[in-house]
């Protein structure tokens, strides 16, 4: 497969009150293309969502669906879908199977979210095949994050962010035992959960908190935070 050309346009900085042209629809030329030969970055938020969807396991899915690498400055894992036959495992010929718990970046596109502590804008993510760029429906940021129910993504994910800055402001590398916890604790949230209730993990915590994955999830942040940083 060719490799797909994509270019972020950076010369256009958008607020959520400016517009850009978009349209996407089963039946548009392009459609399905944008969902093959990816890499697909998968937060906490984003696998909680997705092994629901599908009845599993957080260990299962991430077995099955799933590779992981390690940054290489600050040990911190990542966690990446594996393309089945250079495509996405989820897309079909009627779109996507998960549709309703995709990602938080099939939601996005085509923007692409930058946050810092000060701001928070979006670029376009132009490819060259994508038709839906050149259709007339326009949008304004605001109103294409609200349709595509990104919004509850972005608190979510942002609460990972903290971490994962935090973990690059403070310039150490975690070590073997450290990128475990992390691992556990940010993507097998189903393990974490049956550590915590055997009292393996020294954390005290409510059982209202460990039924619930979003809690759960905020909660296993909110102790990386406080034994890394
Ligand atoms: S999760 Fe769905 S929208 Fe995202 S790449 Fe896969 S098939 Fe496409
Ligand atoms: S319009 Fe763009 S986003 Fe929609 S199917 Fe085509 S390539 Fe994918």
């Amino acid at each position: 497969m060719a490799a797909k050309s994509m270019i972020i346009d950076n010369s256009r900085k958008l607020g959520f009150d400016d517009r850009f042209r978009f349209s996407c629809y089963k039946g548009i030329e392009c459609f399905n293309m944008c969902c093959s030969d990816l890499n697909l970055f998968l937060t906490p938020y984003d696998i909680i969502r997705i092994k629901n969807n599908l009845g599993l396991p957080s260990g299962e899915f991430l077995e099955k669906y799933t590779a992981w690498h390690i940054g290489p400055e600050t040990g911190l894992p990542v966690v990446v879908l594996k393309m089945l036959n250079g495509r996405c495992p989820f897309v079909s010929d009627e779109g996507c199977r998960i549709y309703g718990d995709r990602p938080g970046a099939c939601r996005l596109y085509p923007l692409v979210r930058m946050k810092s502590r000060e701001e928070e804008y979006y670029y376009i993510l132009v490819e060259d095949f994508c038709a839906g760029l050149k259709k007339e429906k326009e949008w304004t940021v605001r109103d294409w994050l609200r349709d595509q129910g990104a919004e509850k993504y972005n608190e979510m994910n942002d609460i990972f962010m903290e971490l994962v800055l935090g973990m690059y402001s403070s310039g150490r590398r975690l070590n073997d035992e450290e990128m475990q916890r992390f691992y556990l604790a940010c993507y097998d949230i189903d393990t974490f959960r049956r550590t915590v209730r055997e009292g393996v993990l020294p954390i005290d915590v409510d059982e209202r908190v460990l039924k619930d994955d979003e809690k759960l999830m905020i909660l296993g942040i909110q102790w990386l935070k406080q034994s890394l940083l």
